[in-house]
């Protein structure tokens, strides 16, 4: 199948180059604590022999920081690294990683009195001294409240675009034209319309695509696929990442799903006439990452599947998340949303928080809420 790329640019990522017609880089994340060196570091490995293109760290603090400068030692995968509200962790974590990854939604919450381009100045310049390249990543559930309320609240797309749109015309202002965008939802539809949008205002800006929480195999290459397709069919996209809820042994799979995807894509052997089925069950679930809050949460996601299976007929979406840091946002969408923290899972209805629940007593929680959903709807 001949498919006519995108004009992107070309951006450096360590010794990979996306964009202008570089193949299509497959990346993953780590899951494992970064400050545990020799299980984040055995993990890159693994990810990289698998074919990663990228590997992405998350880093939290100075001491996150201080154990991604040893595993960038110890490492020979190019390394990206996810800011979350901390903006000036840049300074400490550029000088080890390829790729700087920032939230725009994120640059809203901490610091509240300093404009957020004044973070991004700050980022782009420590990109700019230490030979990184920055990924705008734009998450429909780490939104801006503020750039929400100025559109329909039907429309979640409009706000993601807008967003990415005007942090590109900063970065560009700046000189720095060495980054991507990613735009992500949990719903691969949303996926493939807001990338198409993007594409259609700046094609010239490499696309990293994903699902986010897309949850576990095989329905969560499923939704991947859907949204790839889509998008890659018709030369959108330059690098892409399969976000699987996965044990760490299994992390690699995510790799070889991105792989598979690519291939079969530009062999033709596209599958997914599939119409995304928002009649059935949907479970998402995060992949998981150093953030996560206790390591039941693989297990968790897991049992909450099997647990849920009776209910496979209703048009019902149940999110499962493994930390308070995109926990309570990313399951605003779903009917019926849990996040985890050390000891306790939180349990939500919508948007309306029900309280926090042992590990071993949430799953009839979560059976009860979904009885009482199911016979809301017969
Ligand atoms: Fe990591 Fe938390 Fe996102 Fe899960 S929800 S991938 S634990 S940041």
């Amino acid at each position: 199948m001949t498919i006519q790329r995108n004009p992107t640019r070309p951006v450096v990522i360590g010794s990979i180059t996306v964009g202008a017609n570089h193949p299509i880089a497959v990346q993953s994340m780590t899951a494992t604590k970064t400050q545990n060196i020799d299980a984040t570091v055995a993990q890159a490995e693994a990810l990289r022999a698998q074919g990663a293109g990228v590997v992405r760290i998350a880093v939290d603090s100075d001491k996150d920081a201080e154990a991604l400068a040893e595993i960038r030692k110890q490492t020979t995968a190019n390394l990206a690294v996810d800011l979350q509200e901390n903006f000036r962790l840049a300074e400490k974590v550029a000088p080890f990683v390829d790729k700087i990854r920032y939230n725009p939604g994120h640059l809203y919450h901490h610091q509240r009195d300093k404009p957020w381009q004044d973070k991004v100045r700050f980022i782009i310049d420590q990109a700019k001294e230490h030979d990184c390249a920055i990924r705008i990543g734009v998450n429909c559930g780490s939104m801006d409240p503020a750039k929400k309320e100025m559109y329909d609240p039907a429309d979640s797309i409009t706000p993601m675009i807008e967003s990415a749109r005007e942090h590109c015309e900063l970065v560009d202002s700046l000189g720095f034209t060495r980054y991507v965008v990613s735009l992500k939802d949990s719903d691969p539809r949303k996926v493939i319309e807001v990338n198409k949008r993007f594409a259609a205002l700046r094609p010239d800006v490499p696309l990293h695509l994903g699902v986010t929480e897309a949850g576990m195999p095989p329905d969560g290459i499923v939704k991947t696929r859907i949204a790839f397709e889509q998008l890659i069919g018709k030369g959108i996209g330059d690098t892409v990442r399969v976000s699987l809820t996965l044990p760490n042994d299994r992390k690699p799979e995510e790799i070889d799903a991105g792989h598979s995807i690519v291939e079969d894509i530009y062999s033709g052997r596209v599958r997914s006439v599939v119409v995304f089925d928002d009649t059935s069950l949907n479970i998402i679930s995060c992949p998981s990452c150093s953030r996560v809050e206790n390591e039941a949460f693989i297990e968790l996601a897991a049992s909450v599947k099997e647990m849920t299976e009776y209910a496979k007929d209703y048009a019902i979406t149940i999110a499962v998340m493994g930390c308070r840091v995109n926990g309570p946002g990313e399951t605003d969408d779903a009917d019926l949303g849990l996040w985890c923290g050390p000891a306790k899972v939180n349990l939500k209805r919508g948007t309306e928080a029900l309280g926090a629940f042992g590990y071993d007593e949430i799953l009839p929680k979560l059976k009860q809420e979904l009885d009482n959903l199911i016979a809301s709807k017969s």
